[in-house]
Formats: structure tokens, C-alpha cells, sequence
């Protein structure tokens, strides 16, 4: 048996200025933690092959697979908005990609297997806590249905990195419909580079937006394209209380997926300024910016897609402001349609976006738990007796959520939807399980300390089904205990 990869690269036959080809370092002692069978399978890989000594060599960067051709990609990006003019894959080589069983490109990139070009002042190392987070975190991100780079593997090295502290060193395997970012075009933007513009726009159109290369206007269209995707992918995090905490143009993906799991986390109470990032003290990307912040990032992308779309500054101009007019408009909408969901409505009413503020706003001064709100509403819509008892209990004052209800029942009742059919459908879409913080913390303290990575995989597997009940597992559904206090993440490895 061995760990064939059918690789069928293409990234790395674009131009030199796209990338740095370089090796994965050898590491000590390779051992495997987890490894995604369903995912290999849905690439067309042998999970059997890959959890042999080989397969685990070549997760870990020690063994280069046949077939691979192996590269770290330029990007620049705006951090916290300063424009960083190269950025690149520091910590990160892309092996190569593969075509998977329904036909789509996937790339597989080693996170943390050594140093390239782009590592400044970086070791391009990972440690083994941040890889097990960004695991469960993108895997549970898939599970909700969210546009989201997956992960394939996980394994340890054998070796130290150093931090703060000795960390146990980790490699994570991640997959993505492709690792081009905002950033990517603002790095050949940066460097007055209008023919690489064009290939990478064109490479884009040809990978992710192949309708765009009909339209009349291709580089439009393909502007179009993304901000339609990007503003779809924010609604979504918003609506399941997903804060991404850095959102930077570099991690920001052209394919409208989510990517770049440092110091992201889910939100408890809620509260539209959340923000959990240690770095993010101005709360540049808190949970209700991120629509405004996607939007500036966007026109970062517009402007270096305007030479492309028209020679003249003034049209090209008027196309990307036309653009990115309808950002607002598409996000709101995508918002709205989530919300309504949620909050069980199947039709759309003057005065919707009002009473589902309205809670909302409730929940805030009420310090109600967002995720276990929502869940809690699917049971109340089913019966008007028990009166959302246990919605009501979340909040500080619960005649808070009594009179709110009065008006949401109202409105349901102008439907003619079957109370057990509306439950059904709001339990699809308000999940149960989110990786909560202290759970994920927990789960990483045992591995860290213990080598212990049964929390990690009971966690993980209840991710897996967000939107069932599991009863064995009814507590991974609490909320934090209150002695957690203000929780902080941290960028990086
Ligand atoms: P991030 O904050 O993950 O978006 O990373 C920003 C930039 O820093 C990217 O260019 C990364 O490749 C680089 N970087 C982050 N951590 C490391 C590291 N340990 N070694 C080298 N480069 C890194
Ligand atoms: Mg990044």
C-alpha cells in the first residue's frame, strides 16, 4: 500500500513571481493525531495509506510524495489596515493540488513544516495547540454548512518550538478550494505588476468564477463574483456568531470560503462588540464589523482588478463603485433570509427585520446566550403552552423575552406553517454545538500537557453533527461557566 497523492498541479506552473518552490523540513519523530478519512475519501486519497509510516512521513513534511511540487505563494496584505507589501506563506508549503470526487481543484498545504522565503522573522514551525484549534475549529465551520478550508490531518513532530515556552511542534494538512487572497492581487498591485494581475485574474476566472469568463466583461464579473460570495460567507459567520478576529486582506480567500484560524471564536452572550483577539485592541474586527470590514477589504480587491477592467481611470472607477454598491445591499439580504430562518419565518413581512432587531436588542441588554437562544426558540415555536419557557430563562429579566414573544407569535400565526414542520426547519439552521471556547481550550490543555486527545476527538465528533440533539453529550451545549471570565485568542502558531 502506498500513499499515492493524484496530484495534478497548476498553481505552480504559474509564473516565478507567483511563488518560491521550496522543500517541507525533515522533522524528528512524525506521529499522527487525527487524520480526516471522509475528507480523504471525498479527494480521491487512500486513508489507510496515509496513516502508514509513509503516509504519516509525507503529513508531516518529511517525505515529499511523488507527483508534489512543493511552493510557499506571494501575497502581500493590509494587517489592521497597513499595507504589508510582501507577506507570503511563511509557515505554510503548498504540495500541490488535486481534483476531487465531484470534479472540484483542492489544494493540500502543510501548516508549520519549516521555514521558506516569506518567513521574515518567523521559524515557519506550528505548535501543536493552535493546530488542534484551527482542527476542530474549520471542521466545525463544514459541519454548520459554512463555505470553510478543511482539515485533512494533524500530526506531531517530535520536536519543540519555542514560543513563550517549549510547545510540542505540529503539522496541520489543510485543504482549500485554493490558497488566492485578496492579498494575492495586491501583492502584483504593489509591485506594478499588470501582467501578473492579469494572469492571476485570469487563473481566478478559470478556477473559482468560469462563468465570469463569458460575461462582457469578464474582470467585472469576476469582481462581482467575489463580493457576491464574500458578502453570502459574513452573513453566514454573523448567524452563527462566528467572529473571525483578523481579518486581514492576506485572509480574506478569493474562493469565499473561510480561512486563517488564529484568534477566531465563537461568541457566547450576545454582543455586537465582541471581540476576543488579544491584538485587537481597537475592535477593528469585532463581531458587527465584519460586514463593514469584508467591504474595505473588497475595495481593496477592486482596485487592483480596475486596470483590468477598463483602461480609462474614470470608467474603471465607476465600475468598481457600481460593484461595490450592491456589497451592502447582497450582505443584508443574505443576512436577512438567515435570520429569518432562524427565527422561523418562512415568508417574508413588512416589519420582519424589526422584530427580529427587537429580540436581538433584547438579548444584549439580557446578556442572552446567542447560540442557546436560538436553539431554545426552535422548541418554543411548537408550543405555545410551554411559552418558551426555557428561552426566557436566558435572559437577565425573562419578561424581556415574554413580551417580545407576544408580537413573534403574532407573526407566526400569519403563516400557515405546521408548528412541528416550522421546529424542523429552525432546528436545521440554529445549531446546538459550537465549538465553544472553554471547551476548545480544555481539549487543548489535555493534549498539550498530557498528550491526551480523547476530549479532542469526543469534541470533535460532536462538532460533526451540530444540529442533533446529543443527549450523552447535552453539556457541550452549555455555555462557559461564569468563572472563565473575559477569554482571549492569539494570533498565529
Ligand atoms: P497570519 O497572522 O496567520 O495571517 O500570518 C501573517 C503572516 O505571518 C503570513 O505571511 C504568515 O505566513 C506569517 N507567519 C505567521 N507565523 C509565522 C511563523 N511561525 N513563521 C513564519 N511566518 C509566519
Ligand atoms: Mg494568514
Amino acid at each position: 500500500m502506498t500513499a499515492h497523492i493524484p496530484f495534478d498541479n497548476s498553481y505552480a506552473k504559474l509564473p516565478d513571481s507567483f511563488h518560491a518552490r521550496v522543500l517541507p523540513a525533515s522533522v524528528a519523530a512524525p506521529a499522527l493525531i487525527k487524520l480526516n478519512h471522509e475528507l480523504a475519501l471525498q479527494l480521491g486519497l487512500d486513508p489507510e495509506a496515509l496513516a502508514t509510516q509513509e503516509g504519516i512521513e509525507i503529513l508531516a513534511g518529511k517525505r515529499i510524495p511523488d507527483g508534489a511540487d512543493p511552493i510557499a505563494t506571494a501575497y502581500a496584505g493590509h494587517q489592521f489596515g497597513q499595507f504589508v507589501p510582501q507577506l507570503g506563506d511563511g509557515r505554510a508549503i503548498l504540495l500541490g493540488e488535486v481534483v476531487d470526487r465531484n470534479g472540484m481543484r483542492r489544494d493540500i498545504q502543510l501548516k508549520g513544516s519549516g521555514p521558506t522565503p516569506f518567513s521574515r522573522r518567523g521559524d515557519g514551525r506550528a505548535a501543536l495547540g493552535p493546530v488542534l484549534r484551527e482542527y476542530l475549529i474549520s471542521e466545525a465551520m463544514a459541519a454548520l454548512g459554512i463555505p470553510t478550508t478543511r482539515a485533512l490531518a494533524a500530526v506531531t513532530t517530535g520536536e519543540n518550538v519555542i514560543r513563550e515556552t517549549m510547545l510540542p511542534g505540529a503539522v496541520f494538512t489543510r485543504v482549500a478550494s485554493s490558497h488566492i487572497r485578496v492579498g494575492t492581487f495586491q501583492f502584483f498591485l504593489a509591485r506594478r505588476d499588470g501582467e501578473g494581475l492579469r494572469r492571476l485574474a485570469d487563473y481566478t476566472i478559470a478556477r473559482h468564477y468560469p462563468d465570469a469568463a463569458g460575461a462582457p466583461q469578464p474582470y467585472r464579473a469576476l469582481l462581482d463574483a467575489v463580493i457576491a460570495r464574500q458578502a453570502a460567507l459574513v452573513a453566514r459567520w454573523l448567524n452563527v456568531g462566528f467572529i473571525h478576529g483578523v481579518m486581514n486582506t492576506d485572509n480574506m480567500s478569493i474562493a469565499g470560503e473561510t480561512i486563517d484560524y488564529g484568534p477566531c471564536a465563537f461568541m457566547d452572550t450576545y454582543d455586537k462588540e465582541t471581540v476576543f483577539s488579544s491584538i485587537d485592541h481597537a475592535g477593528r474586527y469585532a463581531y458587527a464589523r465584519q460586514p463593514g470590514i469584508a467591504h474595505w477589504n473588497l475595495a481593496r480587491l477592486a482596485e487592483c482588478l480596475m486596470p483590468l477592467i477598463a483602461e480609462d481611470k474614470d470608467k474603471a472607477l465607476e465600475q468598481a463603485n457600481e460593484a461595490l454598491a450592491a456589497f451592502p445591499l447582497i450582505f443584508k439580504k443574505a443576512h436577512e433570509d438567515g435570520l429569518r430562518r432562524k427565527f422561523g419565518l418562512f415568508e417574508e413581512r413588512e416589519g420582519d427585520a424589526e422584530l427580529m432587531q427587537a429580540l436581538l436588542d433584547r438579548m444584549a441588554v439580557n446578556k442572552a446566550d446567542f447560540t442557546l437562544t436560538f436553539r431554545r426558540l426552535c422548541d418554543a415555536a411548537a408550543s405555545t403552552e410551554a411559552d418558551g419557557a426555557v428561552v426566557r430563562d436566558l435572559f437577565i429579566d425573562p419578561t424581556a423575552f415574554d413580551d417580545w414573544a407576544v408580537h413573534w407569535r403574532e407573526r407566526l400565526a400569519l403563516e400557515s406553517q405546521d408548528a412541528q414542520a416550522r421546529r424542523d426547519a429552525m432546528r436545521r439552521v440554529n445549531p446546538a454545538f459550537i465549538p465553544r471556547n472553554h471547551r476548545v481550550e480544555a481539549v487543548i490543555e489535555a493534549a498539550v500537557k498530557t498528550r491526551d486527545f480523547v476530549p479532542f476527538e469526543t469534541l470533535l465528533a460532536v462538532l460533526s453533527k451540530p444540529y442533533e440533539d446529543q443527549p450523552d453529550f447535552a453539556h457541550y451545549a452549555d455555555p462557559p461557566p461564569p468563572s472563565q471570565g473575559m477569554y482571549q485568542t492569539f494570533c498565529g502558531t
